[in-house]
């Protein structure tokens, strides 16, 4: 039995019951509820669904046809919803139930991302990352390296800002995920939080909370960041000296040479681009070791920097 070699699998105070199972050609599929004594963050136990197969195959045919099973039954369940009452509020229904935790096809065990909810919908992606905006707009729901979260009051950046961190510190971790750099985001957002006291992105950006023009975007970071890197470029001790850039000189030698315009918080501002060359430095070492010191440190900020500048001319409209 499937259910005897999960529990073999789990420590003795690991609770694991089937929530269904199908038996069929020497397979054996089944959903499992799994709860664990040990506590999360909150305080709570953990509790999250397994979908699994004997054979322990994701590409096992079984287990695919079961799993169409449960999207065809879970579309048909969710189908009285969405018409009565729209998209966005079913897929918070989803979001509750996965929660739950229910198995609707998701891959992890207690989230399911964007891409599923579309899939198990059967409407095109486009239309859901739109729905699940807007409910990050009205602070329902959120979505963080793909997948669907509880949405949690705290300072955060525009989704734009969001996009460049998240693709600048993809390239730094060496085998990173979409979660490992939506991580170091939500690091500095924190950061950010202790050390302003905003509690919103919205005190921080204003009108320009949760999105932000990208003609502005281009002016006030990428632009910046795009003449600091090619500045270090010619300077031999290059990755030091940037090194020293901390928010506070950036936003000293920002207000002199550089304006914000109000509402924007000059000071997030300069954290934000304190923090994206932090990235390139750890960008520019992880490459002088991986060519074991063909590249140089100039090298690889010169080519940053051409990102930025590309960047900035694509947000800029090409113009
Ligand atoms: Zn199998």
């Amino acid at each position: 039995m499937l259910i005897e070699k999960l529990r073999a699998a789990f420590l003795p105070s690991v609770i694991v019951t089937a929530v269904r199972e199908w038996d069929k050609y020497d397979h054996e599929v089944g959903i499992y509820h799994v709860v664990s004594p040990f506590s999360n963050a909150e305080g709570a136990a953990t509790s999250h669904v397994l979908f699994t197969c004997v054979c322990n195959a994701l590409s096992c045919p079984m287990r695919i046809a079961a799993r169409y099973e449960i999207l065809t039954e879970a579309r048909a369940s969710l189908a009285p919803l969405l018409e009565s009452e729209g998209l966005e509020a079913t897929i918070l229904e989803i979001h509750r139930r996965v929660q739950s935790p229910e198995y609707l096809g998701q891959s992890r065990s207690s989230h399911i991302s964007v891409d599923e909810v579309a899939e198990l919908l059967d409407a095109p992606l486009a239309t859901v990352f739109r729905a699940c905006d807007q409910l990050y707009v009205e602070e329902k729901l959120d979505v963080r390296g793909g997948v669907l979260r509880d949405f949690v009051r705290r300072f955060r950046l525009p989704k734009e800002m969001v996009a460049i961190m998240a693709n600048a510190a993809e390239e730094t971790l060496d085998f990173s995920s979409d979660e490992e750099s939506a991580d170091r985001v939500t690091k500095f957002e924190r950061k950010v939080q202790r050390e302003t006291g905003f509690i919103s992105g919205r005190e921080a950006f204003g009108a320009h909370f949760p999105r932000m023009e990208k003609r502005l975007l281009a002016e006030i970071v990428c632009e910046r960041l795009a003449t600091l890197l090619l500045q270090a470029s010619i300077d031999a001790r290059a990755i030091q000296s940037l090194r020293r850039l901390t928010a506070t000189r950036l936003l000293e030698r920002e207000q002199r040479f550089h304006y914000v315009p109000a509402p924007l918080s000059a000071r997030v501002i300069a954290m934000y681009n304190a923090e994206l060359l932090e990235i390139a430095c750890d960008n520019a070492e992880i490459e002088l070791r991986r060519t074991r010191g063909v590249t140089t440190p100039q090298q690889t900020f010169r080519f940053i920097a051409q990102q930025y500048a590309e960047l900035a001319m694509q947000f800029r409209g090409g113009s």
